[in-house]
């Protein structure tokens, strides 16, 4: 009895300090299989010794602390846990259960997507809050960060009096890849998974650096509803779509538990293929009614169980250890594999992200690893197996020179990167062409990583600006490259000169810059001058963009090398200037209005769509960064804040004369 309290006290100890790591940090200490084993471990205990069950224990409550920097919301309904099932049998015992509020259930099977519960609130079809999950009673307040989430409606298709409703935010495959991949060659730490960078990206005190994350969500919940009824839980996702709200397509009615393991097999097979990571399926009892009879547990509701999907590992070979310099200078290690089957694909490599990362994992070169695919499609090195060790493992070295030039590498204080330093050094210009002639930036076709490796080995290009100086004679007397090869690739270089400013600015790679802010700001910064002479504040007016974001572009700018590159461009040809479509009327662009008030010549949303198709912004609420606020009859509390920050406010006849092309 001792022992087992002493282990049900280390458990508790163990699963809050990781729970604390996961859920206030977004960053996970351990594998979820192992978390799910401890949790498994204690449920058992307490099962066997139920008088040394404590109200406190992780087995009774929702874990998850709000952060103190949001403001609390606290939910009407709780925003609760589920119970994990792992096996057939333990599905059967939970339809056994079931059986005592339902003879004849029918089970709704849903995805289970590996993100972040939110709960929205919408009053008369408007979204007036988002909160997370949070300890289940009280979340944060991040409704300014869910407004940035271009598929939550900020307005629904039915203006009911009161509409609440949760679903899950998460960050699709392909984003979770590119960030992690970014976040790396900035030296910044990696998200775990999926469910940790959308919890990351949303949990941000500055919107803009949720705005610049592709986040996305999907609802499956009714928490409260005035003006309507629903019976069932299929009716529920039908209902959450007819309102405008995204839902997963993949829900399935079963009549049986038979047919739900069948749906769960089904649902594993096309995991690989889905644009965003799931975990597992998650079985409802279809009848709202029997949902109410069961009840909920102080943890999770009694009427519904996920089906947890088994871990995917293969066991392989850390052959040897590649090192790279990225663009910024970092020393990235790679681990090189013998090539396995894993989640669909074969995998021969793996990041090693920094060398305090394989300190920490202990790895050696030659060791037997297990590895596993992080959110489903980054393969990752999770332990290596130290008893299947012979002895000639080798231990690896912190770089003490840079593997490309062999010129000094530093580490930072507070940093976990090692950097070359040496701005000229062949791999970090090499990483910098391949991203400048990159899709997304200045999009030269055919000059891709083995073209520029050309170029750099036959002493062609010695910067970025080089490129436009590029002759005929000079790449057709290099190997493997014929006549019509190299006219192409001088004309896809050509053509680049006319891009877009917007695609230059992407191009120069400045850290927190990606493609869509550098739209974002060319609206505003048309030019390249304009660029150039702007302050942070400045930067800062442009909506969506944040303090961190405006520093780091005025610091690029401030650079004479930078200074310089740009002149070498301006001097060879390239556009400087950010051309709109034509016929874009883009006279409201890099304004935020809001709408107060009743307008007698069209309704709010008209008047929000107006605004919108001049390039300006509706805000939900007034701040100093509000242009104007467009004040109707009766307008309320709006106006007064207005009047307060000393917001330009504009009445009806105003509003309308701005529309048609007055400037104010
Ligand atoms: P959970 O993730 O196992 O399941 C509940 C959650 O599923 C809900 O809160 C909801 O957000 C989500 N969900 C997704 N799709 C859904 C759908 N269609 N219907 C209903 N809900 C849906 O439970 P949890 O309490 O959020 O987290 C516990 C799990 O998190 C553990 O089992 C473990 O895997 C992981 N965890 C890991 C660590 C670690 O250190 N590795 C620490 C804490 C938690």
């Amino acid at each position: 009895m001792n022992d087992a309290k002493q282990k049900i006290d280390e458990l508790k100890k163990q699963i809050r300090s990781w729970d604390y790591q996961y859920y206030v940090l977004d960053n996970p200490s351990v594998e979820d299989s192992e978390y799910d084993a401890a949790m498994r471990e204690l449920k058992n205990l307490e099962t066997e010794h139920p008088d040394l069950i404590t109200s406190d224990s992780p087995t009774r409550r929702v874990a998850g602390t709000p952060l103190r920097e949001f403001k609390p919301v606290r939910h009407r309904v709780p925003l609760l846990s589920l119970d994990n099932t792992f096996s057939l049998e333990e599905l059967q015992d939970f339809d056994r259960r079931i059986h005592a509020a339902d003879h004849n259930p029918q089970y709704e099977t849903e995805l289970k997507i590996d993100g972040l519960s939110i709960a929205l609130i919408y009053e008369n079809g408007e979204l007036i809050n988002a909160a997370t999950r949070g300890d289940g009673s009280v979340g944060e307040d991040v409704t300014a960060n869910v407004r940035t989430i271009r598929s939550i409606p900020l307005r629904l298709n039915h203006p009911w009096p009161r509409l609440e409703v949760r679903g899950e935010i998460y960050m699709p495959k392909r984003s979770f890849l590119h960030l992690n991949r970014t976040r790396e060659e900035n030296g910044e730490k990696v998200f775990a998974n999926p469910r940790n960078a959308a919890a990351g990206s949303l949990r941000q005190l500055d919107p803009s650096v949720t705005a610049g994350r592709d986040l996305s969500a999907f609802f499956y919940e009714i928490l409260y509803l005035e003006g309507a009824e629903i019976q069932a839980q299929n009716e529920k996702i039908t209902f959450l779509k007819e309102a405008g709200l995204p839902v997963n397509p993949h829900s399935k009615l079963c009549g049986s538990i038979a047919e739900v393991w069948q749906t769960c097999g089904r649902f594993h097979d096309m995991r690989h293929d889905l644009p965003y990571d799931i975990d597992g399926v998650v079985v409802k009892l279809n009848r709202v009614s029997a949902q109410h009879e069961l009840g909920d547990t102080s943890r999770s509701p009694r009427w519904a169980i996920a089906y947890k999907f088994p871990p995917e590992e293969k066991e392989t070979k850390f052959l040897q250890m590649e090192l790279n310099v990225g663009r910024t200078g970092i020393v990235a290690p790679t681990a090189v594999l013998e090539p396995v089957l894993l989640a669909g694909t074969i995998v021969s490599r793996a990041s090693l992200h920094n060398f305090d990362y394989i300190r920490e994992k202990d790895l050696r070169i030659g060791d037997t690893v297990l590895l596993h695919k992080a959110g489903d499609v980054i393969p990752e090195i999770l332990r290596p197996l130290p008893e299947k060790r012979c002895g000639t493992e080798q231990i690896i070295p912190l770089p003490d020179h840079c593997p490309s030039c062999g010129g000094p590498v530093v580490r930072e204080e507070g940093e976990v990167a090692f950097r070359c330093e040496n701005i000229d050094c062949p791999s970090r210009l090499k990483e910098s062409l391949r991203f400048f002639a990159s899709r997304e930036a200045m999009d030269i076709d055919g000059l891709g990583p083995a073209v520029i490796e050309l170029l750099l080995r036959h002493d062609l290009i010695h910067s970025i600006a080089d490129l436009y100086r590029l002759k005929i004679l000079q790449l057709t007397s290099l190997d493997r490259m014929g006549e019509k090869s190299a006219r192409n690739l001088l004309n896809a270089i050509e053509e680049s000169r006319h891009r877009n400013l917007s695609r230059l600015i992407t191009a120069m790679g400045i850290r927190h810059v990606g493609a869509r802010t550098a739209l974002l700001l060319c609206r505003r910064f048309p030019t390249m001058d304009a660029f150039l002479t702007a302050t942070a504040e400045e930067f800062r007016n442009v909506e969506d963009i944040g303090p961190v974001m405006a520093e780091s572009i005025v610091h690029f700018f401030a650079s004479p090398r930078n200074r310089e590159l740009i002149e070498h461009l301006r001097q060879l040809g390239l556009n400087m200037v950010e051309a709109l479509p034509e016929g874009t009327d883009d006279s409201l662009s890099g304004r935020t209005f809001v709408l107060t008030g009743t307008l007698s010549s069209m309704t709010r949303q008209e008047a929000g769509e107006r605004i919108q198709s001049k390039g300006g912004k509706v805000s939900g609420s007034v701040s100093r960064k509000t242009s104007f606020v467009v004040a109707g009859e009766d307008a309320g509390s709006k106006l007064t804040k207005a009047r307060e920050l000393g917001v330009r406010i504009l009445n009806e006849a105003e509003f309308q004369r701005l529309l048609n092309g007055e400037t104010f």
